[in-house]
């Protein structure tokens, strides 16, 4: 059994036990759901997470006003190089849904995955967009990273992806070889420029000929991905389609 895999079913194991002890809570503002069907969060902090439904650009994932599709992208992403073929998120990254992300990735909140996992299984199953795909690689953490914060968010979303749609997940799909400067202060094209030669694929067999799923938590300006994605063509996968929680 995996980290991720324990993880996983310890935190089930103690959602039931806390289900029973204590009423449930809204994992944003700490609301009783005692009274609710709710499993998660409460109806109004349900209501503040945006949705991206069918308003998205087919390439870069972003939401935007009425959608017009176009092979070259969007405003947002046209003038990038990007080396996935297309992305697709759950929900914009802001407010009540990045609250939660900031929870399960830097706060402990493993039980995170079951809700957010659910909602990216749902959003992929909806969008169609496993079709086709024969793999799914988890953004990886730096190794060090990881061992700190005792798990990857992105793997344990990437598990629950692979169970749905029962296709096998490349555990060492890629690695992040290089430890790369926290992104956030750098300009967009910085950013890129970054991230180059930051991942590796060990067991280049497990993405060879293959058409790849990429899962991550978040994609913001899409250096990441683009370089994850960039890295496993380079060893010999086929396609590769991102998807995210926040987007
Ligand atoms: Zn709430
Ligand atoms: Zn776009």
């Amino acid at each position: 059994m995996t980290w991720t895999a324990i993880a996983g079913a310890a935190s089930a194991a103690s959602d039931a036990l806390l289900d029973l002890v204590f009423p449930r809570h809204c994992y944003a503002c700490g609301a009783s759901l005692a009274a609710t069907h709710e499993r998660f969060l409460c109806a109004p902090c349900n209501s503040r997470i945006r949705f991206l439904g069918d308003r998205y650009c087919r390439r870069c994932g972003l939401g935007q006003g009425p959608y017009v599709p176009s092979e070259t992208g969007c405003l947002n992403c046209s003038t990038l190089e990007l080396s996935f073929s297309r992305a697709l998120g759950v929900a914009s990254y802001e407010e009540v849904l990045r609250d939660l992300i900031h929870q399960f990735k830097f706060q402990g909140r493993v039980q995170l995955s079951v809700f957010l996992g659910e909602l990216l299984v749902e959003r992929v199953r909806a969008e169609r967009f496993a079709e086709g795909l024969d793999v799914i690689v988890a953004s990886p953490l730096h190794r060090r990273r990881e061992r700190e914060r005792g798990y990857n968010q992105a793997a344990l979303l990437a598990e629950r992806v692979a169970q749905a749609f029962l296709l096998p997940l490349a555990r060492r799909g890629l690695r992040k070889v290089r430890e790369t400067p926290s992104q956030t202060t750098l300009a967009r094209t910085a950013r890129f420029e970054n991230l180059r030669g930051a991942f590796g694929v060990p067991r280049p067999s497990e993405v060879e000929g293959r058409r790849v799923l990429l899962v991550d938590d978040v994609l913001t300006t899409g250096a990441t991905a683009s370089e994850a994605a960039r890295t496993l063509r380079a060893a010999g996968a086929t396609e590769v389609r991102v998807a995210v929680v926040g987007r």
